[in-house]
Formats: structure tokens, C-alpha cells, sequence
């Protein structure tokens, strides 16, 4: 406590993150995560940012299994996994998410953060090349950069330059390269090209990763994920995801693939071997998510209905948003400060949203992410296109008035 320079500092750091409107407050919530929330005050909102895509954060059934998994297997170990922390229930959820990924073999995490932190270093080192896209989430740059391997970025889904990144990689010879993806980019919304990415891989002798965080549950016919959505199920090497956000929204995260890679990363993977797993009782939730949307996929095209309907309402109105079919549907409003008053009005209308502007997109790109909930009823939805319509008008931002 005593280098008051140190403190005065951070100070002044925060004060400037307050002046220049980057500051980011946390938004109470007094209520269960859902398609309704009670804020803090006391006061209803429906929610439009939660990664609540099938809407069991605060589904009753989801609860009622986590109970029912902690009143079996206790709070937690106090081990890490290969000590005394492996129970039955992290076994079978781990045997479970391969069946439906398609793979050999799991391995759990606490976050996702930590699988994509623990999975470059055991497997890649100088003498191999990670072909990584720019816009690829924060915990897959950190995760490489904790590795020796040479770095490749390519220009966002921009086929023509991962191409020439791969022969970048080949020419300074490369013993291994493995490309990395998000599989969906939670910005945008952009579905990444796996068909393509799986062939130019065939195609340079690479290997394929994809990070599922915001697609696995629902994106494909069955809802196993962008490899199902481009029809590549079964070619792609590694696969990373979270149970944070649509398989039941608490944490934990995967690292899936063959049976060799998994067990190297349960030998070697540093957040796998020096940190807990997730607790019996997310585990035990997890399990009756994958059952409950292996056995049927009400829950998967509700949402994509949802998000069918909000996109096309939202443009007959006269926004602009960018065009896709993912439940992320980025509203374009251009500007940063017109983003921020639209989402302080759209909080008074009763409408939680978050508005992004730079450096967190691109300038110019400032907008409000509307995401999608299966749990979403079209009441709802009308409440919200009628809260964007009045503040569409009271900005002045709609194309067609
Ligand atoms: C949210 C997210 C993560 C982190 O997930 P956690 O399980 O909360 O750590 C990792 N990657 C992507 C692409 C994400 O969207």
C-alpha cells in the first residue's frame, strides 16, 4: 500500500475509459436469466442479449437436474480432475458430448476460455504454423499465443487469403498447420465457410479447429454445430466449445476430437491439469440438456423461427441489419453515439440490448446485437420490433420514413 503512484494511476486510466464512453457497467439482474428479466429496480425487461439461444439459463427442467445432480454428487471435489475430482457424471458427459459432436473423444474444462487456453501448447510447437482467423474470440489469441508455433492470421472469411497463408505456411515448411475458426462469429453473426476450410485443409495437408461456443445445440438440422450446418460432420479435427451459453448457460467448457489428442491434452493441457472441472451439479444439467435436444428439436427450430421472423420483421420496419440466418442479428446504426442512445432508449422502452461501436467493431460499423431465444414468445418479439419502431422514429433512423 504503499506506492500511491500505482493507484492514481489505474484512477486515471478508469476516469478516461468513463470520458471516452468505454466504461462498461454491469447491468444487475434480480430475477432467473430469460426471455423476461427483472432488472435491479424492480422494473421488467425483455431480454435480447442474453447467449440464452434455446432459453434453458432459467428453464425449470435445467434447474430441477442440476438439483438433482447435487443432491447425488455433493457441491464440488476439492481435487483437480486426475487427483480425486473425476466423478461418474464428468465421464458420462464427457462420453455423451462426443456422441453428439461426432468425435472420439471429450475432454471438460471450466470455461471454454480454458479449453481454448490449454489446447495449442500441448500439441503444436516452433516447428508448426496455426492459420487463424482475425476475428477468431479473444480465449483462441490467448491460447495460441501461450504456444511456440508460428502465427498465420487470414483476413476474416476471406477464403483467398487463408489460401495464401497456407501456402505461406508450406513454403517456409511447416511441419504441421492446423487452421482455427470460430465456427459462428458472435459479432456478426457470419457462419464460417467450413466446407471450404475443410478442402483447402484436404487440399495443404492441415488440420481444422473450430470453436462452437455460439452454434453448438443449434446450429444444423440436429443442432450439432456449424460442422453439421456445412456438412462436414466427422472432418473436423478439433473442436472447441462452451456450456455457458445455449446448453444451459452456467459454464464449463470442451475440447473434442480424436482419442489421441484428447488423452495428450489430458496429460498436458496446463488450465485441464492445475485447475477444478466444472461442479457435479453443471455437469449433471449438462448431461439432461444433451438428452432433452438429442431427443428432440422443438427447442432448436423455435429459435430459428424466432429468428427468421425477427429478421424480416425488423427489415420491413426499416432497419438495416446484416444479412444472415444466425440468431446474432447485428442492427446497424453506423454511429457510436447514435448506437448508445438508441440502446439507453430501447432500455427505457423495456428492451435489454447492447450496443457496440468501436474498437469493438469497426468504425463506422456502431450498432445494437439482437440476439434470438427459442425461448422468445412472438408477443414478445411484437413488443420488441414495436419498441425498435418508436425509437427508430423518435432518431429518425429508419430508411423508409
Ligand atoms: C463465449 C465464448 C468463449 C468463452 O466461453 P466461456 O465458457 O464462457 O469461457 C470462447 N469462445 C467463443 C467463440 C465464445 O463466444
Amino acid at each position: 500500500m504503499s506506492d500511491g503512484a500505482f493507484y492514481s494511476g489505474l484512477q486515471s486510466k478508469l476516469e478516461t475509459l468513463r470520458s471516452d464512453g468505454l466504461f462498461k457497467p454491469e447491468r444487475v439482474i434480480a430475477s432467473r436469466q430469460g426471455a423476461e428479466v427483472v432488472s435491479q429496480d424492480g422494473r421488467t425487461l425483455i431480454n435480447m442479449c442474453a447467449n440464452n439461444y434455446l432459453g434453458l439459463s432459467g428453464d425449470e427442467q435445467t434447474s430441477q437436474a442440476a438439483a438433482a445432480a447435487l443432491e447425488k454428487y455433493g457441491y464440488g471435489l476439492s481435487s483437480v480432475r486426475f487427483i480425486c475430482g473425476t466423478q461418474t457424471v464428468h465421464k458420462e458427459l464427457e462420453q455423451k458430448l462426443s456422441e453428439f459432436l461426432g468425435t472420439e473423444d471429450t475432454i471438460l474444462y471450466a470455461a471454454a476460455f480454458d479449453a481454448n487456453g490449454g489446447v495449442f501448447e500441448p500439441l503444436f510447437d516452433e516447428n508448426d504454423a496455426i492459420i487463424s482467423d482475425a476475428l477468431n474470440h479473444a480465449s483462441i489469441i490467448d491460447g495460441v499465443r501461450l504456444c511456440k508455433a508460428a502465427r498465420y492470421r487470414y483476413a476474416n472469411n476471406d477464403m483467398a487469403d487463408l489460401e495464401k497463408q497456407l501456402i505461406a505456411a508450406t513454403e517456409a515448411g511447416k511441419r504441421h498447420k492446423i487452421i482455427v475458426t470460430d465456427g459462428v462469429f458472435s459479432m456478426d453473426g457470419t457462419i464460417a465457410q467450413l466446407d471450404k476450410i475443410v478442402e483447402l485443409a484436404e487440399k495443404y495437408g492441415a488440420l481444422t479447429m473450430i470453436d462452437e461456443s455460439h452454434a453448438s445445440g443449434f446450429m444444423g438440422k440436429t443442432g450439432r454445430g456449424t460442422h453439421e450446418h456445412c456438412g462436414v460432420m466427422g472432418r473436423i479435427d478439433i473442436i472447441t466449445g462452451t456450456l455457458g451459453k445455449a446448453l444451459g448457460g452456467a459454464m464449463g467448457g470442451f475440447t473434442s476430437g480424436r482419442k489421441e489428442v484428447i488423452e495428450t491434452l489430458r496429460q498436458k493441457s496446463r488450465p485441464y491439469l492445475f485447475s477444478n472441472t466444472l461442479a457435479p451439479m453443471i455437469a449433471g444439467a449438462s448431461l439432461a440438456v444433451l438428452d432433452r435436444i438429442s431427443k428432440s428439436t422443438e427447442l432448436r427450430d423455435r429459435l430459428h423461427e424466432n429468428t427468421a421472423y425477427f429478421r424480416k420483421e425488423i427489415e420491413r420496419i426499416g432497419f438495416t441489419i446484416k444479412p444472415g440466418t444466425h440468431p446474432v442479428v447485428p442492427v446497424m446504426l453506423f454511429e457510436a453515439p447514435i448506437a448508445q442512445k438508441f440502446a439507453a432508449r430501447m432500455f427505457e422502452l423495456g428492451v435489454l440490448l447492447s450496443g457496440f461501436f468501436y474498437p469493438v467493431v469497426p468504425m463506422g460499423q456502431a450498432r445494437v446485437r439482437v440476439q434470438l431465444s427459442a425461448a422468445h414468445t412472438r408477443e414478445q418479439l411484437d413488443t420488441v420490433l414495436k419498441a425498435f419502431e418508436q425509437a427508430g422514429k423518435e432518431l429518425g433512423i429508419l430508411k423508409n420514413n
